[in-house]
């Protein structure tokens, strides 16, 4: 067996030798337990951004703790709805708060860099909120040799896959919940999570530009996605995963200033 890039396989004295040399990198993915449709289950979103670091931890020498498997609260024009039952979610300042303990823990043990590997659209300003509490109260600012970087992982599909993945135009990230990004990557990565005999192949939401509190429920589609599934595969998926990992592992090694070598080809 490979050996294994997450911190829950890891004993503490392994751990500490990893931190010894002062460069270690941990990569914390970030999701939801929310609804994503008739086909998808709810730790879509956990289940994908721990599959992304995982892959990226691989070819940079990295290791992935534990993910934040709870998310901001869903939004009706980017997950749905925080209505729709199934959907359970954490506060802003819940989420903020559990961001900043956990920066501050990783970074007092000697990580040089921890990377949050985001995959639920509505979490990134309160993760980006948190990051920076815990430098500010860390006294870490510009400069420093630690630092904490942010990411969600779609922001790194490339045009050219984009064009392959949806041949007849691309509906947008935001309505993107369990549509055919999320169900190809599920069909690649998890085959055995995805019911596509219960796709319910429906037309896109029409959302207006405005969010409206309390929210209108019938503007959601009934299956609970924005955009249909139909389409997936797995191949797609290889494709986006591999093509992802790939840019995101090269964006961490330039930017991180890592050895090339540490980089298998
Ligand atoms: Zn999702
Ligand atoms: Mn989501």
């Amino acid at each position: 067996m490979d050996k294994s890039v997450f911190l829950e396989d890891m004993d503490a004295f392994a751990y500490r030798d990893a931190l010894s040399s002062g460069e270690a990198i941990v990569l914390i993915p970030v999701g939801s337990l929310e609804q994503h449709g008739t086909h998808l289950p709810l730790g879509t979103d956990t289940i994908l951004s721990r599959h992304f670091a995982e892959g990226v931890a691989r070819r940079l020498g990295a290791l992935v703790a534990q993910p934040i498997a709870y998310g901001y609260k869903s939004q009706q024009k980017s997950g749905g709805g925080n209505h729709l039952s199934g959907t359970t979610s954490l506060d802003g300042t819940s989420l903020i708060a559990m961001t900043r303990n956990l920066v501050k823990s990783f970074l007092k043990q000697g990580v040089r860099n921890v990377v949050f590997v985001n995959g639920h659209f509505e979490n990134y300003q309160f993760l980006y909120e948190g990051i920076d509490l815990a430098l500010e109260e860390s006294g870490i600012g510009p400069g420093a040799k630690q630092s904490v970087l942010l990411l969600s992982y779609w922001d790194f599909v490339s045009q050219d896959t984009l064009a392959q993945v949806y041949p007849d135009g691309f509906p947008g990230w935001d309505i993107e919940h369990g549509g055919v990004l999320e169900t190809s990557l599920m069909l690649h990565l998890e085959p055995a999570r995805v019911a596509m005999d219960r796709l319910v192949d429906g037309p896109a939401a029409v959302l207006p530009r405005f969010d409206r509190l309390p929210v209108v429920p019938e503007r959601t589609p009934a299956t609970g996605c924005l955009s249909s599934a139909a389409g997936s595969s797995a191949d797609k998926g290889g494709l986006l995963y591999d093509q992802v990992v790939a840019d995101l592992a090269l964006d961490l090694v330039g930017e991180l200033a890592l050895e090339p070598a540490a980089v298998p080809a």
